[in-house]
Formats: structure tokens, sequence, C-alpha cells
């Protein structure tokens, strides 16, 4: 199967939908509609092809590692999202977003940020554009990303401390919602991942379907016409997984998400509905959302996109959970054997294969290297001494 759109109500089998408040259901709508109508319209995809070549470097490689492959006993590709123009796979959701806005006639961007990597990719693409961007952070987090925070105000946009509740990212989300409903008219809500209320789940899976796309004709011309035995991707909300996952899902390729132990929602949650949306969420024994922690500030987030909770149910992917240990050793293997100091994010992906391997040896794996470790060296040296 390829991955389907949803149905007419936003939902992936029982997950997805729309849990939002009156008030936003109309800006829904409307949104639903012009990103229907824009990714039909060849204009609108040859303008964002054009920015993601000219302006993000796309397509990114694909770049077979050798002496990893021979230490680990499994064969690893890498799909080098990390070689994106600002680092990361997040360029992709943010220039589409930023161009949708524009054609709505809207010259506001609103987000919202954890660790502050998509801020600083939404700062980027208002900048591009000629767009005001505000951006919403938790108090918490404004404190430990000070770099992030400054690049957002050198990009222009203005950061925001959400300082209801934990003061961390879920926070951030539910103070964006409440100002894109004020101010919808000029404003467009540009969310970080494959998840909130339909059509956000949807939506950003496409403009994230570019790396499946790319990596499915790179794998094929490096493997004769095959495809790898396994395609694995970090979860966090799910968007760079969802990403590379769409290439394969017509395809034997066995599709593998790899969660922290300490946010593994999928892994080890259970049905509820947050954000908008109704998806595989960590709980404690009442209820209340529990929060994540993750040695990697990008994994932090209690729930996933509802498309992952559903790929679960049907059997048609399979999340795997590492630990914070794991991923240190992992950022150092990749480092000192091919030459690429990874994210923290997607080293939970090679955590999972090398700790795996016995169970792997022998076969093809194609991994998503959603972004690039230098953001995390400086974490790494107080760890690391
Ligand atoms: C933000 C981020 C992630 C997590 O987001 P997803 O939506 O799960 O992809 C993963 N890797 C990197 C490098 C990131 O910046």
């Amino acid at each position: 199967m390829a991955l389907a759109e949803p149905s007419s109500s936003g939902r992936f089998g029982e997950f997805g939908g729309r849990y939002v408040p009156e008030t936003l259901v109309p800006a829904c709508h409307e949104l639903e509609r012009a990103f229907r109508s824009a990714w039909g319209d060849p204009t609108f995809r040859n303008e964002l092809d054009g920015l993601l070549a000219d302006y993000a470097g796309r397509p990114s490689p694909l770049t077979e590692c050798h002496r990893l492959s021979e230490e680990l006993g499994v064969r690893v590709l890498l799909k080098r999202e990390d070689l994106n123009h600002t680092g990361s796979h997040k360029i992709n959701n943010v220039l589409g977003q930023a161009l949708l806005a524009k054609r709505m006639g809207k010259t506001r961007l609103v987000a919202e940020t954890g660790a502050g990597q998509h801020g600083v990719a939404s700062a980027t693409a208002a900048a591009l554009m000629g767009m005001e961007c505000m951006v919403f952070m938790g108090e918490v987090d404004i404190e430990r990303q000070a770099l992030n925070v400054f690049r957002m105000k050198l990009l222009g946009a203005e950061v925001v401390p959400a300082v209801s509740g934990s003061r961390t990212l879920k926070d951030a989300v539910n103070e964006a919602m409440r100002d894109w409903v004020a101010t919808v008219e000029t404003t467009h809500y540009c969310l970080g991942s494959v998840m909130g209320p339909h059509p956000y789940p949807w939506m950003v899976r496409e403009f994230h379907t570019v790396i499946g796309t790319e990596a499915r004709a790179q794998c094929e011309k490096l493997l004769d016409g095959g495809v790898p035995d396994i395609v694995t991707a970090c979860v966090g909300g799910g968007s760079n997984a969802i990403g590379i996952f769409s290439g394969f899902a017509d395809t034997d390729a066995e599709l593998v998400g790899v969660e922290p132990a300490g946010g593994a929602a999928v892994g080890r949650g259970v049905p509820g509905v947050v954000h908008g949306m109704k998806s595989y969420l960590m709980q404690d024994e009442f209820g209340q959302v529990q929060e994540a922690h993750s040695i990697s500030a990008g994994l932090d987030y209690p729930g996933v996109g509802p498309e992952h909770s559903f790929l679960s149910s049907i059997g048609r992917a399979r999340y795997e959970a590492v630990t914070d240990e794991q991923v240190i050793d992992a950022f150092q293997l990749l480092s000192r054997t091919e030459g690429i100091i990874p994210a923290l994010e997607p080293a939970h992906a090679l955590a999972w294969i090398s700790r795996d391997r016995e169970q792997l040896a022998g076969k093809t794996v194609l991994l998503n290297m959603s972004g690039r470790g230098d953001k995390d060296v400086g974490q790494m040296m107080d760890i690391l001494g």
C-alpha cells in the first residue's frame, strides 16, 4: 500500500481527526482547501521544487557507510537530510507551509518550538519570503536553548515565552493555537511535525514525501532495482520518519520507527486526545499527559503523529525504544567510523541498529539521517568530557 489520504474527517483508521474549539474549525477548513488546491497546482509544485533545489540544496545524497557496515555486520545507507540548509529535514516542511501561507494572502507566521529547531526553520522561511514571524517557546526551553533563541532573533523573528503549565513544548503549542485563533485573517500557524488537527498530519507528510521519493530512486539505482530490507528513522512527532516511509510503504521493506525510552508514545502510550488529534500518548494513571524525557530535546514530545499510531495498529510499521546511553554510543560510533557527526535524534535510529545488530546481520538498512550534530556537540562535550 502507498500511504493513503486520511478520511474526509481527517482520520487514519481511528486516529487523527480534528479536536479543536469551534473557533478554529473554519481556519482548519480554509487551510485544507488551500492546501488541496496548491498541492494539485503545477505552478505551486514547481515553485516549491525550485526552492527545495536552489535554497535548501536538494536532492540530498544517499551515502553508503562502508566502515560502519563492516563494524556492525549490517549494510547501512544514510539519507543525508543533515546536509540541507539549516541542517535538518525541517526545511522541507517550512518552505512548503510558508509558500502556501503566501498563496493564501497571509503576511505572518506563528510557530511553536521545543528545542528551537522548528522555530529557527520557521524564522528562516519567513525571512526568505518577507513575512513576519512569531515563535512561541516554553520559558524553560528559552533558558535551555539560548543559542537558538538568538538565531531566531537574528533571522528577524520575535520569540514569545509560553508561561503556562510546565512551560515547555506542549504549552508552546497551546499558545500558538490561541494566537492563531485570534489572528487568522493575517496569520498562518506553521506547525512543526505530522501532528495537530487535520489537515496538518497529512499536509506536513506530503511536504516531506520528497525524502522518500528521492531515497527510493537512489536505492533502486544503488541496489540494482531493489529496495532495502529495512527503512528506519527516529520518531518525535514523526515527520522525518513518515517522509522516508512514504517512499517504501508499497514495498516489502520493513518500516521501523525509533523512539526515546523516556518518550515512547507508540511503544508505551495509550490512545488519547491532545493538540487537536487522537493518537497514542504518554499518560499517567489519571489520564494526565506525562512529560517526555530524552537526551535529545527534539524528541521530547509526549505524543506522536496519528498516522504512526495507525501504521503501528495495522502492523505495517513497528516502533522500538532506545536508552540515552545507547544513543551516546551511537553518536560516537558514526562520528568515528564515517566522519559524520549526527544529531542526537537520528542517533536513536542508529542506536537501535547497533543494539540489535545480531538479528539484523547481513541486512541492508536505510536510515534517515534527519539532522547534523553541530547543535549537540556542546551537550556531548559536557557528558563525555
Ligand atoms: C525536530 C527533529 C526531529 C524530530 O521531529 P520529527 O517530526 O519526529 O521528525 C528529528 N530529527 C531532527 C534532526 C530534528 O531536528
